[in-house]
């Protein structure tokens, strides 16, 4: 009995103990979402502001701080030139870049995504109040001259490691120190637009890759099949056209055509491909599928071949569709479709958060590298690796060659019509450095101008052939 009755006291006081510790757990939590919330109703900048006071870092994967909070105030990269250069990627914390790092993390880096006992576990270590880190994929020194090279031009460039996924830089241009965009001075016109991202393009003659792709897999195409190039006489009625070469590239077959970017070819190649089948290879290159970066969203890729008429059918097969919105790109994807032949016809799934750490110094599960989707088989995307390969060396995609290096490319030049109603030409380059130890991918697009896209993506990726990447 007496036994039984030491036993009863000691379970009881046990009992006691944990009952007091969940209460105080659950005061600490209450008071802390107490907080948030009266924050939450007025969420205007003072009040982001102090939220933000303790919020954890975010960094790049070469380990360089691009936001921190320190002294109760929030900070960004020490270098100005690269606060600026990773301002739509990293956002702030006053929510004017809705989709930066900042805003779409904001439950990790303030630390209210934790589970119940984790966050009773750091309430406990006196850092519960305190949010977690989070290490991005993208390299500081990549990003700088990626935004560098953007120089005065609005556009945008995508790099990323077409064997992991990993985004490597993502920069847009028109951008602005992080600072101004907090005292909302110096806002420049369209400065607060992720290109990169949210961008819309047509992609011109970089859509080549899609028909090249449908010829070589088709089995009922004749894969030699050549098309005489008379310039500015379409093949077809009402049909694509040579703008650039009114003479005409002649009798072409696809190992003439694709470095040439001839139209003639592209046009009569999507007129026997017909709807369908053009429609079903874009669609595996990722058009008309919704695209995700983590817990950012890219603008859907689209394609729409409801415009009747063989004639317009053939626009659409080299890249500029008559009609507004038939055909558009993000400059994401068209790194992706080029890292999608650089990894043997496998697109890899796109990462920017490589690893979140919380403040006791425990890491998170680190990305891993998993497949995104099959574009095409290993030996179609062999194939046109080559046709890349001699448009960097021979075709229209010489600015991107540089000695010493194996880079594949494809340009674009798109004429659209701006939001203005006024026609502006654009300049687009994918391309790949073929690398073991450098395995990147490039999108470059430039805005009223027509070809300086491939002369950055050869500058970029010369530097970053020379780069130790994490
Ligand atoms: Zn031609």
């Amino acid at each position: 009995m007496k036994q039984f009755l030491r036993n009863l006291k000691v379970v009881s006081i046990l009992l006691v103990l944990l009952v007091a510790f969940l209460m105080v757990g659950l005061l600490v939590q209450q008071k802390r979402s107490q907080r948030e919330l009266s924050v939450a109703v007025g969420e205007n900048k003072q009040a982001l502001r102090q939220r933000y006071m303790r919020a954890g870092s975010i960094y790049s994967a070469d380990g360089v701080i691009l936001a921190h909070s320190k002294n109760g105030e929030r900070e960004y990269a020490a270098d100005p030139a690269l606060a600026r250069a990773c301002l739509h990627l990293v956002g702030d914390y006053t929510h004017r870049l809705p989709y930066g790092i900042e805003s779409v993390y904001m439950p990790e880096l303030l630390g209210t995504s934790r589970s119940f006992f984790t966050q009773l576990f750091l309430d406990f270590k006196k850092q519960g109040f305190t949010g977690n880190d989070l290490i991005l994929t993208v390299d500081s020194k990549l990003m700088l001259k990626a935004d560098s090279l953007l120089s005065d031009y609005s556009g945008s460039i995508v790099m990323f490691n077409y064997r992991s996924g990993d985004i490597l830089a993502l920069v847009s241009s028109p951008r602005l120190y992080p600072q101004d965009v907090i005292d909302w001075t110096n806002i420049v016109d369209s400065s607060l637009f992720n290109r990169a991202l949210h961008g819309r393009y047509l992609p011109g003659s970089t859509f080549k890759i899609i028909p090249t792709a449908a010829l070589l897999s088709d089995g009922k195409l004749d894969v030699t099949m050549t098309v005489d190039c008379k310039g500015k006489e379409p093949i077809v009625p009402a049909g694509a056209k040579e703008t650039l070469t009114p003479k005409g590239h002649g009798r072409v077959g696809l190992a003439q055509a694709f470095p040439k970017s001839c139209n003639a070819f592209f046009g009569q190649l999507a007129v026997e491909l017909g709807r369908e089948r053009l429609l079903e290879q874009a669609e595996s290159f990722g058009f008309n599928q919704e695209l995700f970066i983590d817990r950012l969203k890219v603008a859907t890729s689209t394609i729409d071949l409801t415009e009747p008429g063989i004639g317009a059918l053939s626009w659409v097969g080299v890249g500029q569709p008559i009609g507004r919105d038939r055909l558009t790109l993000s400059p994401v994807h068209l790194a992706m479709l080029s890292g999608a032949i650089a990894n043997e016809g496998v697109l890899m799934k796109p990462h920017l958060l490589r690893q979140e750490i919380d403040p006791t110094g425990v890491a998170g599960r680190e990305r891993e590298s998993e497949q995104y989707s099959i574009c095409c088989d290993q030996h179609i995307a062999a194939a046109i690796e080559k046709l890349m390969l001699d448009t960097v060396s021979s075709g229209t995609g010489k600015r991107a060659y540089r000695d010493g290096l194996e880079i594949a490319g494809k340009t674009g030049t798109a004429e659209m019509i701006d939001s203005d109603g006024k026609s502006v030409v654009n300049s687009l380059f994918t391309g790949y450095l073929i690398s073991e130890t450098h395995p990147i991918a490039i999108a470059v697009v430039l805005e009223d101008e027509n070809r300086a896209a491939a002369q950055l993506a050869g500058d970029l990726l010369s530097y970053a052939a020379k780069l130790d990447l994490p």
